[in-house]
């Protein structure tokens, strides 16, 4: 195998993908361009969907076995104010020993690394284990429609889904759960030149928010995938009028947990609201809260999973030292997999905390190392 040659391939992919920018909603000249990479590198079928999905596969040495399916998603965040950036963010220049540019890292350095390691394959005239199927899709950043409409109409047995969320090239057994709730204390709105005459619902929110944060930190943690996290974000009043107290205020919580359900936050927001008349509701166009005991999920595939097992010594194998296994901090499509029964693992090159930043970039030597460790699993898992 030349992974020089591969690497520098497969980087000058990346350098055409981040040139072709891909807010959510917007994917279809990307996944245009992956379907024609896929095809000129040799995949055996390459096609689309109506959700605007693109996928390549490539067929197995037994086609008899359940595919491994490398699955990134096709779009990004807005790159935000191109001046905070050292380089144009849809540039794609290699500063360093690095690339830059909006989606290096989250997600199209990785994206091409799982592209090019099935081309490596097909370059060497060799074949995958078993089935592999690229499978890219649209609108990961929103919520996740691509992922979900994949996970829906999935017509073909599964053994294990890569995910390309970048992990730094260990293997990141999951995440925890995403719960966000509006909170509204509710008072009485009055002139406020005579303040004493109402109820001004903010006093009830500083309570609350003054005692959060503790209250959120002594729950218990995952083993894993660690503890609970809370972060007041936008806060809104009923009001545009500075001479006027609010009627109500309301503050968005966004939970991550894997140990917590529905009904246990509720409780404690209850408990920590007090007598202040407040209620609760989901973010998304303020529906009403329905209870449920379920720990809210994330992905999870345990370290002792003979799926890990398999998956962390073909990787170690490829890159000569075996893969840390981790957890992802922040939410990926894995969450819309795993209800479906679908294991997910990630591995991608790429550290996390750069993604979502200006002057977002990857390590090439990261992406030439996990090329090594993708074309090892797609041999021998
Ligand atoms: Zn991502």
């Amino acid at each position: 195998m030349d992974w020089d040659t591969l690497l520098a391939d497969c980087v000058a992919f990346a350098q055409r993908l981040i040139r072709t920018p891909s807010m959510p909603g917007e994917e279809a000249a990307l996944a245009a361009l992956v379907a024609e990479e896929l095809r000129a590198l040799g995949y055996d079928e390459v096609w689309g969907d109506e959700a605007g999905n693109v996928y390549g596969r490539l067929h197995g040495a037994d086609r008899s076995l359940p595919a491994l399916v490398l699955n990134t998603h096709l779009d990004h965040v807005d790159p935000g104010d191109p001046s905070l950036w050292p380089t144009p963010p849809f540039a794609a220049e290699i500063a360093g020993d690095r690339l830059v540019g909006r989606g290096a890292c989250d997600i199209k350095g990785p994206l091409a690394a799982q592209v090019y390691a099935g081309a490596a394959l097909r370059r060497a005239g060799q074949r995958p284990r078993r089935d592999v199927v690229f499978c890219g899709v649209v609108q990961e950043e929103v919520g996740g429609a691509g992922a979900i409409y994949w996970a829906e109409h999935l017509d073909y047995p599964v053994e294990l889904i890569v995910l390309g969320e970048p992990s730094g090239n260990t293997l990141a057994l999951g995440h925890r759960g995403i719960l966000e709730l509006w909170l509204t204390f509710h008072g009485r709105s009055v002139h406020a030149s005579a303040p004493e005459r109402g109820r001004n619902p903010n006093y009830a929110l500083a309570a609350f928010l003054m005692q959060l944060e503790a209250a959120v930190a002594a729950l218990p943690a995952h083993p894993i995938l660690g503890p609970t996290s809370v972060a007041p974000t936008i806060v809104k009043v009923d009001t545009t009028s500075g001479n006027v107290t609010p009627a109500w205020t309301r503050v968005l919580l966004d939970f991550r947990t894997a140990t917590e359900s529905v009904n246990s936050l509720r409780d404690l927001i209850d408990r920590l609201a007090g007598d202040a008349p407040h209620s609760l509701s989901y973010a998304e166009g303020l529906a009403p809260l329905a209870g449920s005991d379920a720990l809210l999920a994330g992905f999870y595939t345990p370290p002792d999973s003979p799926l890990v097992t398999r998956a962390a010594a073909a990787i170690g194998r490829g890159m000569g030292r075996a893969p840390e296994l981790t957890r992802y901090r922040f939410a990926t499509d894995g969450r819309h997999f795993a209800p479906h029964g679908l294991p997910v693992v990630g591995y991608a090159p790429g550290e996390e905390h750069m993604a979502h930043t200006a002057g977002e970039s990857i390590p090439l030597a990261q992406v030439g190392e996990n090329l090594q460790g993708l074309v090892a699993l797609l041999r021998e898992f």
